[in-house]
């Protein structure tokens, strides 16, 4: 079922719903299924599986050069969006990103997961491959989540890239998109990265979902600068409780996010790294409700494979 009619069964009552990355190279679905089963007592209805980028290993030569000599490969996204399906019979919504795929590529990747009823994508554009400085678009691919989003916006249409088909061929994905309470890191300020959501929404983005946050006022904000510039899909809070001390550095710099004093002081304050979690965790409960008195559609958790906090959280909100 589509994320947009979720929602809208629910008649105003949040969902619950997290994220889980695919598994790395040589491991099997088992550990997924470990991420999983804890939750599924919430009854999400839908789960989400990102797409981890191949990212090259390089061996360096006596005279410094680096040669490429193989990449890292995980198990695909789709394999374990139809594994998850199977198993727990809920929505899988894959994560599709531009970089490392060509259009053909892209199209064939849809093509597959409309064969197999995934009725949901979330498309990216993407990060930089560690090894390079900069997001650098594939030949021949999609340079933006715009860009991705129009070409799955053509097959739902029945316009594919090289032929116009039936219209019994046409795709029907519904399809979210990224928005960042607090800008994306390239964008140069917080107005010119709305004026790409806003253009990201009028291409055919049914949903956002938005980067985590720990200030709800910047998930407020980002909702009422929406709604009052005309978007009105259904804008999903993400979130992530803060579980280790070292994350008060990690995620700002990953993610390019702040965080609150008054939880910094709260994490600095703490004498062990247990203290720490129950801290993270109690401030995403608190942010959590006060979601939900705001009216999130879902809230839906980064669980990075570890279910145990997001269970916790849960537990206390729903
Ligand atoms: P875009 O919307 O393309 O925006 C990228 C940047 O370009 C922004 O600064 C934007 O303001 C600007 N921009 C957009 N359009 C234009 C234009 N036409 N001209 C000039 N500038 C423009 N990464 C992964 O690799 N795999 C994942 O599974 C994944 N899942 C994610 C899930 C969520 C909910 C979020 C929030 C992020 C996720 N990411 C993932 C990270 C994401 O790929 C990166 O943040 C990436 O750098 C930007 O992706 P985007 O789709 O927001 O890009």
């Amino acid at each position: 079922m589509k994320i947009v009619d979720h929602i809208s069964n629910a008649k105003g009552k949040p969902l619950f719903s997290f994220e889980l990355l695919p598994p790395i190279k040589g491991q099997s679905i088992k550990g997924i299924f470990d991420a999983i089963d804890p939750l599924m007592e919430f009854n999400p209805p839908f789960i989400d599986v990102t797409y981890l980028r191949e990212d090259y290993i390089y061996k360096q030569h006596a005279n410094g050069l680096l040669e490429k000599i193989a990449y890292r490969k995980r198990p695909s996204t789709v394999a374990t969006c139809a594994a998850i399906m199977n198993k727990y019979n809920v929505d899988a919504v894959p994560h599709l990103i531009c970089g490392g795929f060509t259009k053909d590529e892209t199209e064939n990747a849809l093509i597959d997961l409309q064969f197999l009823g995934i009725d949901n994508v979330l498309v990216l554009r993407g990060d930089a491959r560690k090894s390079d400085n900069s997001f650098i678009p594939t030949p021949d691919g999609h340079a933006y989540a715009s860009e991705l989003l129009q070409h799955v916006v053509d097959m739902n249409n029945g316009r594919y890239l090289h032929d116009y088909m039936e219209d019994a061929a046409k795709t029907d994905f519904c399809i979210g998109v990224a928005g960042y309470p607090e800008k994306h890191y390239e964008s140069p300020n917080l107005d010119t990265d709305f004026k790409y959501l806003k253009h990201k929404v009028d291409t055919g983005a049914d949903f956002i979902v938005t980067q985590m946050f720990f200030d709800n006022k910047k998930y407020k904000a980002l909702v009422d600068k929406c709604r009052a510039n005309g978007i009105n899909v259904p804008i999903i809070p993400g979130l992530k409780p803060i579980t280790s001390s070292k994350q008060l550095v990690s995620l700002p710099k990953i993610f390019h996010l702040d965080i609150p004093m008054e939880l910094s002081e709260a994490i600095q304050a703490c004498k062990s790294e247990k203290d720490v979690k129950e801290v993270g965790i109690e401030w995403m409960i608190h942010q959590c409700q006060e979601l939900k008195e705001m009216g999130a559609p879902v809230l839906h958790f980064y669980t990075m494979g570890n279910p145990e906090p997001t269970k916790k959280i849960v537990q206390a909100v729903f």
